[in-house]
């Protein structure tokens, strides 16, 4: 063992130990005592076996863009896997299999050349690894699912040090568990292989009003969704007030001409918007072009706060007034991106794929985000988010474990919600001794003060009880 090879080891004493243990988020950044840049999965397998000899603490990172940076530690070892981004497309393009450390504008990019892509999320930094694990929404989720939706196989290194092929036939539970179950917590997935899907063109929309009709606009895209065509994709975007502004971004795989029939149902309710753009481009300039619909600056700010909670249906007079209040209020770079879910594909492509992600049915999500740079205004912004959550939380139905989550104190369940016994239960026969663990991941186990902590629901308490992972 002590001769197997675990990568590229940087530490303090070298002079790119700076650069190698940053992470995307300027608010959360730690000194770990190495960072192992890992090439393959034999050296994933070595580096998570010396670890454990060694008993040092460590965390797997792929793109580093964990909201709390969940993907770094002060003091241990973080298992770097951005270096293993390779893309490999079978020879008929329907199947990619992409390295865990791959980011998203690359994928994006190279498999259009193809005349293909992979339903993934909007910030192009972002890798497949923790990003597939969680979920993965983004510009064609209602048309082709999440991305986690779209993955057939996983390589999979576990708690032993193991390397599993993880699929429908082999590891079953864990690759339910692994396909929106979050990263870092059942074992450091090395590859992922995706069932891509074919694109060309694409109909894309930009339509703004004034920030005056922000409650109006918003209702009329609540009571829309539902009825709207799973072709379409939309994002609203409602900025703090100071913008002037809201917006609605759409996408879909078809003509101008068509998305803006699809979207005409809307139109029909929606107060009379300032600027309506239709344009018909190829895929891969919709997606940067997506990425600046509104304000660049949103997408590069270095101290980043972001939540995001999900509906299972519409904010009714009182949560809309709310939320209009709260962003009235807001300062800054703040914007809440009303991410329209809503689509039978989800749920169809589940039926016989079961997935952990437990949002399926949600009517929508708020990508609620604010950016800064001066460190002096941290406290003043997650204060503002953790109150949007908190207010929201009579409405919400759930949380997205791939953002932050300031009032979570333990409470996992909004992350996890009916998937949340059978994770314990996975988590128990994959890495018994919790291995894998960081302040949010899932405990092999739980006592009764923990369910009570986490204000379990019955039903979960009784699931855990069942099998053996609730302990008096
Ligand atoms: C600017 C920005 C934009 C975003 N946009 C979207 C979006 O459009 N859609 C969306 O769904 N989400 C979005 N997200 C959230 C994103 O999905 C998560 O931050 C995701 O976890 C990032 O993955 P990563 O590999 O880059 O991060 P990392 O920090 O490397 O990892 C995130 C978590 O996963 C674990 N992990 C990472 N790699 C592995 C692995 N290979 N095996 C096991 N565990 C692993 C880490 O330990 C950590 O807990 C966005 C985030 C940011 C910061």
């Amino acid at each position: 063992m002590t001769n197997e090879s675990i990568g590229r080891v940087v530490t303090a004493a070298d002079p790119d130990y700076d650069e190698a243990r940053k992470g995307w988020n300027e608010c959360y950044q730690s000194n770990p005592r190495e960072i192992v840049f890992c090439s393959d999965a034999g050296e994933v397998a070595a580096a998570l076996r010396r670890c454990r000899e060694q008993q040092l603490l460590f965390r797997v990172r792929s793109g580093g863009h964990s909201l709390e940076g969940y993907s770094s530690l002060d003091d241990g070892v973080v298992i770097d896997l951005s270096e293993m981004n390779s893309l490999s497309l079978n020879a008929d393009g329907t199947e990619v299999v992409l390295g865990a450390g791959a980011r998203l504008g690359d994928v994006y990019r190279m498999l259009f050349e193809s005349g293909v892509t992979v339903p993934g999320g909007t910030c192009p930094r972002v890798a497949v690894g923790g990003l597939a694990l969680g979920g993965g929404m983004g510009y064609l989720s209602r048309t082709c699912g999440l991305l986690t939706q779209s993955v057939v196989a996983m390589e999979v290194v576990d708690a032993t040090g193991t390397i599993l092929t993880v699929d429908k036939d082999n590891h079953p539970d864990l690759f339910w568990a692994c396909r929106g179950g979050g990263g870092g917590i059942f074992g450091i997935a090395t590859s992922f292989t995706l069932r891509t899907t074919p694109v060309s063109d694409v109909g894309i929309s930009k339509i703004t009003w004034s920030w005056d009709h922000f409650a109006e606009v918003f209702d009329a895209y609540q009571r829309w969704l539902p009825t709207s065509d799973s072709r379409v994709n939309t994002m609203l975007a409602l900025p703090a007030q100071h913008y002037g502004i809201v917006a609605m971004s759409a996408l879909s795989m078809t003509t101008q001409e068509e998305l803006e029939s699809l979207l005409q149902p809307l139109l029909d309710i929606v107060p009379a918007p300032q600027e309506a753009q239709f344009s018909t481009v190829p895929y891969v300039d919709a997606v940067s072009h997506e990425s600046d619909l509104l304000d660049p600056q949103v997408y590069t700010g270095i101290r980043f706060g972001a939540v995001q909670p999900y509906f299972d249906g519409p904010l009714d007079p009182g949560g809309i007034a709310l939320l209009r209040r709260l962003h009235a209020e807001a300062r800054g770079n703040t914007m809440t991106f009303v991410l329209g879910a809503a689509s039978e594909v989800f749920t169809r492509l589940a039926e016989g794929d079961p997935v952990a992600y437990p949002h399926l049915d949600a009517l929508m999500s708020f990508d609620v985000r604010i950016d800064w740079t001066d460190a002096s205004e941290d406290q003043g912004y997650f204060e503002w988010l953790a109150e949007f959550e908190r207010d929201m939380r009579p409405y919400t139905s759930g949380t997205y474990l791939n953002y932050n989550d300031f009032n979570i104190d333990g409470r996992l369940y909004p992350r996890y919600r009916e998937s949340f016994a059978r994770l314990v239960e996975v988590k128990h026969h994959y890495d018994p001794e919790n291995v894998f663990s960081f302040p949010a991941s899932i405990p092999p186990s739980l006592t009764a003060d923990d369910a009570q902590r986490m204000e379990l629901p019955a039903s979960a308490i009784s699931a855990l009880r069942a099998s053996g992972r609730l302990t008096e």
